[in-house]
């Protein structure tokens, strides 16, 4: 299995690598929680283990952004022993949470329930065919007719967010909230990702609709 490890405490996590590479699991390992962001899209792991403790912010956030976008099983290891962070980490989407120091037995029979679980519920729809675009949110692609979407990443993220939420009224806030960083929010920012993303969606542009004085609905007809 190819695991992504987010974890910025590198003995930790060379032992762990070590450990998962002798019972055959490739690691991708990256310490900070945008860099694992990217990893999640780039290197399409199939299960993350997650440190809650990250230099550049919390694996809360990550667990958060992730969710948006991808259904990959996420364990979280972390020190952190209060209920608290266990119910907030499984309530944002975590699968499991382990609680360090741990034995690496542990983890392993985890990651297998894990996945195993996760393999016998089918996801919500992990593709959205509409018209001629093609939205993968395992894969995080968007093929637009026969080419790859040039999609930036907030583009992406609005739609995999709108397609996920299919014929609803989603407020501009509630969008600008969920999909957009922080440092690039506000309803002004959406009107302009939504426009662009209209334009380069081609006649699926036209799905997604303005509901006046809300903000836009996702028009998912006869997507399969
Ligand atoms: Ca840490």
């Amino acid at each position: 299995m190819h695991v992504l490890l987010i974890e910025d405490d590198e003995a930790v996590a060379s032992k762990l690598a070590r450990e998962l590479q002798r019972v055959d699991h490739r690691t991708t390992w990256r310490d900070t929680v945008q860099a694992g962001l990217i990893a999640l899209r780039q290197a399409r792991p199939e299960l993350v283990l997650l440190d809650l403790g990250l230099p550049d912010g919390t694996g809360f956030g990550f667990i958060e952004r992730a969710r948006r976008e991808s259904d990959v099983p996420i364990i979280v290891l972390s020190a952190r022993v209060d209920g608290a962070d266990k119910v907030r980490a499984l309530e944002l989407g975590a699968d499991d949470y382990v609680t360090k120091p741990f034995w690496t037995d542990e983890v392993l029979a985890r990651m297998g329930a894990v996945v195993r679980r996760h393999q016998a519920v089918p996801g919500p729809g992990v593709m959205y065919r509409f018209d001629d675009v093609v939205v993968d949110l395992t894969a995080m692609t968007a093929v637009v007719g026969a080419a790859p979407g040039q999609l930036t990443p907030s583009e992406f993220d609005l739609l995999a967010y709108l397609v996920r939420h299919p014929d609803e009224a989603l407020s501009l806030e509630r969008l600008s909230d969920r999909v957009l960083a922080s440092d690039d929010a506000g309803p002004d920012a959406l009107r302009i990702h939504v426009s662009r993303l209209r334009k380069k969606l081609g006649a699926a542009g036209a799905r997604i609709e303005t509901v006046w004085g809300v903000g836009y609905r996702f028009v998912s007809g006869a997507a399969s």
